[in-house]
């Protein structure tokens, strides 16, 4: 398989002012067709820097695929880097200029002389329909390297992306193996256990292990590549054993499934309810189970204050016995200068058990981690006492 870089422009990305998610909308559609991508690159809406990114890209990489900097202005200098870099020049293309004019037509928008630029294309290269917007981009190979020139703005680069771009590359290389996917959940475990629960099959070539944090949860990530799809799913499905069974408990569930939507369930199924107590935490703990819970069979109460008054420990008992529920929740997220120390603790017919953590901002991140790490201490206690 050929090896890809993905080149994305816009003076807007390197202040701060914009965040960058055409990349990754452009990773993951290679990574559909299995091409790896070596690296990605941001510069400025800079002529020179984007010549010198362009050959660098090239002299490493069959593909190419660059976003942004098509539009009509002078700070758009995609055409003309992508034709500097090649040595091409820039040749009028009066059939696209027509196409271009249909187009603003068609939207009933005016159109300027600097959209005649948009008309302009290096030597050889051929125009990519813009199917929602006025920037065509275009396609150029030169030797055994090919080049695509995406718009920068976010719609229109997913729209040209998967009608064009990924069929032109399907056809040039096809695939010439299956890759499968598979993301197994897990929470209330550190990401340091599983990594050594997990060692060797981390450090295998096929399937491919590894691990994603998230706010006290971790998820581990499986691809698995086969000469087809059933048997990378085969591979995949060997190696989702395993990790279940090394990791048992902590397991919640596959794929984008939520923690809350996994403890209700299993509430539900046992007939137990739930109420809930938070500080601190913007309300996450009982809004996310209450969302999960719309007919009120297990989640009785959640109560948001501004201060718990008492421990957590005792706060989860007080509002368990308050409410007749069979488990009770308390979280604690206090402000401590810079950071913020966060409590969570549940009580249950049996026993009570607390975590504590402090954690350096911002707050959102300190809020989920409460409310995931909540869920995990009962997730814990009922997969422990089933
Ligand atoms: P247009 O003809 O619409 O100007 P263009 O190819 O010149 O297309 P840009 O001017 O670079 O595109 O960007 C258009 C819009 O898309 C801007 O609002 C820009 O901030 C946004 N955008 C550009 N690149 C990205 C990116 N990588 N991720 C997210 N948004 C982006």
């Amino acid at each position: 398989m050929p090896n890809a870089e993905i080149l994305i422009t816009g003076t807007e990305l390197l202040s701060g002012d914009r965040v960058d998610t055409n990349s990754s909308r452009i990773a993951r559609a290679l990574q559909s067709l299995s091409i790896p991508i070596v690296q990605i690159t941001v510069v400025g809406d800079d002529r020179l820097r984007m010549v010198a990114a362009i050959r660098a890209a090239i002299a490493r990489s069959e593909i190419l695929i660059i976003s942004g900097g098509l539009g009509p202005t002078v700070d758009d200098v995609t055409r003309e880097a992508v034709a500097e870099a090649l040595g091409r020049p820039l040749i009028f293309d009066l059939e696209l200029f027509e196409a271009i004019q249909a187009r603003f037509r068609a939207l009933g928008l005016p159109m300027s002389e600097n959209n005649r630029r948009q008309a302009f294309q290096p030597q050889g290269a051929l125009a990519i329909h813009n199917p929602i917007g006025t920037a065509p981009g275009f396609i150029v190979e030169e030797a055994s390297r090919i080049l695509f020139a995406l718009p920068g703005v976010p719609r229109e680069l997913e729209r040209m992306l998967m009608e064009s771009v990924v069929p032109h590359l399907r056809k040039r290389f096809p695939p010439v193996e299956a890759t499968v996917w598979r993301v197994i959940r897990t929470i209330g475990i550190s990401e340091s256990v599983i990594d050594e629960r997990l060692r060797d099959l981390m450090e295998a070539e096929n399937p491919q292990v590894g691990l994603n944090a998230h706010p006290a949860m971790v998820d581990v990530r499986i691809r698995a590549r086969g000469a087809t799809s059933e048997e990378a799913a085969d591979l995949a499905e060997a190696t989702a054993r395993i990790i279940r069974e090394r990791l048992q408990w902590a397991v919640y569930g596959e794929g984008t499934c939520a923690p809350e939507e996994a403890l209700m369930a299993v509430l539900q199924a046992r007939r137990l309810t739930l109420a809930t107590l938070e500080q601190g935490t913007l309300g996450l703990l009982g809004g996310r189970l209450a969302a999960m819970d719309p007919e009120g069979q297990v989640f009785r109460i959640g109560e948001v204050r501004s201060q718990l008054g008492i421990a957590p420990e005792h706060a989860a008992e007080a509002i368990r016995r308050q409410t007749g529920a069979s488990i009770g929740i308390a979280a604690e997220v206090l402000r401590e200068a810079e950071n913020f120390h966060i409590t969570v603790a549940i009580a249950t017919p049996k026993s009570s058990q607390s975590l504590q953590r402090g954690h350096r901002g911002p707050l959102p991140y300190a809020a989920e981690w409460a409310a995931n790490a909540a869920i995990g201490l009962v997730w814990r206690w009922l997969q422990e006492a089933a």
